[in-house]
């Protein structure tokens, strides 16, 4: 809500008020009063560093905590966004963001950190599971997903295998498909063209263990 400063609220949210003091009690703000509207696609760890981008590149500098602080922040969700996000990270974002807020000298720089809190706030097991886990559950962080086809829901139609730019689909027509993980650059194509919700994202494979190669590899078309 309220713009790359405003702050970002779960679903069941989504009726509140429209006011000041009702947006403000959410830990978002109306700020220029835009909104968007994510669905469960979306990596909120991602989407907070998108807006952070944003807010870093835009501080003027004069003061130490928005100037350094932002850019301390962004370096760590980029961290977190490519598996090396530690221990402890979620915790030292929340301190950063409390002192970039109460220190800077702006509004650029009391409202920078919000997207950051908020998500941190109603999507903590999103951030959990990116350093834990090394999953980003929406398939966005592409060194944190894996690509998998459901052999039992796959139908066999080829979108998939149509869709990725790297040949990493194989299969006949009408039979299940298969992902060569080996080839795949978890792009997400594959996931966005499939009809039937055969494709399933989880946690990435560590690259020094490539999954084995068991099914032939003839093409659907
Ligand atoms: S808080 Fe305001 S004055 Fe301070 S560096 Fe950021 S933009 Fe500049
Ligand atoms: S798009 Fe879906 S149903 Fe079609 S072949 Fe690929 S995984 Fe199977
Ligand atoms: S994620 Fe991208 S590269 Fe990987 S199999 Fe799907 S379409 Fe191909």
């Amino acid at each position: 809500m309220g713009g790359p400063s405003g702050g970002c609220i779960p679903e069941d949210l989504l009726n509140i008020p429209v006011t000041y003091e009702d947006v403000v009690k959410t830990g978002a703000i109306m700020g220029s009063g835009g909104m968007v509207v994510m669905d469960e696609d979306t990596c909120m760890v991602s989407t907070s560093k998108f807006f952070l981008e944003f807010t870093a590149d835009e501080s003027c500098g004069k003061c130490t905590p928005c100037r350094v602080g932002t850019q301390v922040m962004l370096d760590m969700l980029t961290d977190i966004t490519e598996g090396r996000g530690k221990d402890g990270d979620i915790e030292t974002l929340e301190d950063l963001s409390r002192d970039i807020i109460s220190t800077s000298l702006c509004g650029l720089g009391q409202t920078a950190p919000n997207p950051v809190l908020s998500t941190i706030r109603y999507f903590r097991h999103e951030y959990e599971a990116h350093i834990k886990d090394h999953w980003c559950q929406a398939g966005i962080c592409s060194d944190l997903a894996s690509f998998h086809i459901f052999e039992e829901l796959c139908k066999g139609c080829g979108a998939c295998l149509r869709a990725c730019p790297q040949q990493a689909i194989v299969g006949e027509k009408k039979k299940p498909h298969r992902i060569m993980q080996e080839l795949c650059i978890q792009c997400r194509s594959c996931y966005d063209a499939c009809k039937f919700a055969s494709i399933k994202i989880e946690p990435a494979i560590p690259k020094d263990k490539p999954e084995p190669v068991t099914v032939d590899e003839g093409g659907s078309e």
